[in-house]
């Protein structure tokens, strides 16, 4: 039997749907538009898609999206002080600092300055403490996006037996700490981790953010588990053109799991969706509004 595919693509949507009527519920209400800025240091014409992609989702939410452009040359001061400038600035709710920087810059300077309450990608040291304490936070947006689609699967991730491979700042800890915190039983497995086959398929839930395109096996995942795949690797096919796969080899796992998330298409959309829900939820807690219904 094959696996039930989650629809990455159309939960993401919905929820950015939702997120949307929240948002043109409070701009009703409270003559409040939420708002994000993205700063860029340095030329990177992947970061400028990537930022012309979310300009346009945030509009379609009726939410606003700026940018500020700095040369690759600035220096860690003078970031500093436009992180200042928006930290002061009430127009503004959420902060997000394109990664990586150019090498002068030291990024977790420049993250532990970012307003706690306008950290939108969760990276802030307070919100890293915060999620870690079980109080609520910003969380990272592509971990929430992962607990949200596991979610659509079982309504409840009480007592399941989750596996998390990879233990990066930006996805594997907080996935884990969110796993926590809906009471999951988590085991965090890394590049030293022994036998991570057999640590796999204890797996009920099991998430890859590796980085190495369909290392986990169909035969390292237990019948019936639910994978939910981070991975984003772009490799060549067999007519050597390029294209995107992930940390799972999702023709074999799909034979095995009872759910699975494919790449593209899974993990990936729900990422920018999150980003406009803390961005919505920010502007909320800045402006004293009850917390969005979402
Ligand atoms: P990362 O910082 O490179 O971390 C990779 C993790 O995988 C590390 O903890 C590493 O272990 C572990 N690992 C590497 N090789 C391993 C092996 N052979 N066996 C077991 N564990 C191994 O990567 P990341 O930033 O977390 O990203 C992971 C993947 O998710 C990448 O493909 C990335 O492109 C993708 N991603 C997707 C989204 C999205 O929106 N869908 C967002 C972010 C990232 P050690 O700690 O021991 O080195």
């Amino acid at each position: 039997m094959s696996a039930q595919i989650i629809d990455g693509k159309s939960i993401a949507a919905e929820l950015r749907g939702k997120v949307a009527r929240e948002a043109a519920r409070v701009a009703a209400a409270h003559n409040v538009v939420p708002a994000i800025v993205v700063v860029l240091v340095g030329e990177d014409p992947a970061s400028d898609v990537y930022v012309r992609s979310k300009s346009k989702a945030f509009a379609e939410a009726g939410m606003r999206a700026g940018d500020r452009k700095l040369p690759a040359t600035t220096s860690e001061a003078e970031l500093l002080a436009l992180i200042a400038e928006l930290n002061a600035d009430h127009d503004v709710n959420g902060i997000l600092v394109q990664l990586p920087l150019p090498k002068q810059i030291d990024p977790h300077r420049v993250i532990a300055a970012i307003d706690p309450a306008k950290d939108v990608d969760g990276f802030n040291p307070v919100n890293v403490g915060r999620l870690a304490r079980g109080l609520s936070t910003m969380a990272p947006c592509t971990p929430l996006g992962c607990v949200m689609l596991a979610k659509t699967v079982h309504s409840s991730l009480a007592g399941m037996e989750a596996v998390v491979v990879g233990r990066s700042n930006i996805v594997g800890k907080p996935v884990m700490q969110l796993l926590l915190a809906e009471n999951a039983t988590v085991t965090v497995a890394h590049s030293k981790t022994r036998d991570l086959p057999a640590v796999c398929r204890r797996a009920d839930l099991l998430v890859a953010a590796i980085g190495r395109p369909e290392m986990v096996r169909g035969d390292w995942i237990k019948p019936g588990a639910t994978v939910i795949d981070v991975g984003i690797n772009r490799v060549a096919d067999e007519a050597g053109k390029s294209k995107i796969v992930g940390d799972v080899a999702y023709a074999e796992a799909e034979k095995v799991a009872g759910a699975i998330t494919p790449v593209p298409g899974g993990v990936g959309p729900m990422t920018i969706a999150c980003l406009l829900l803390n961005t919505l939820r920010a502007a909320c807690a800045q402006n004293r509004l009850p917390e969005p219904q979402i």
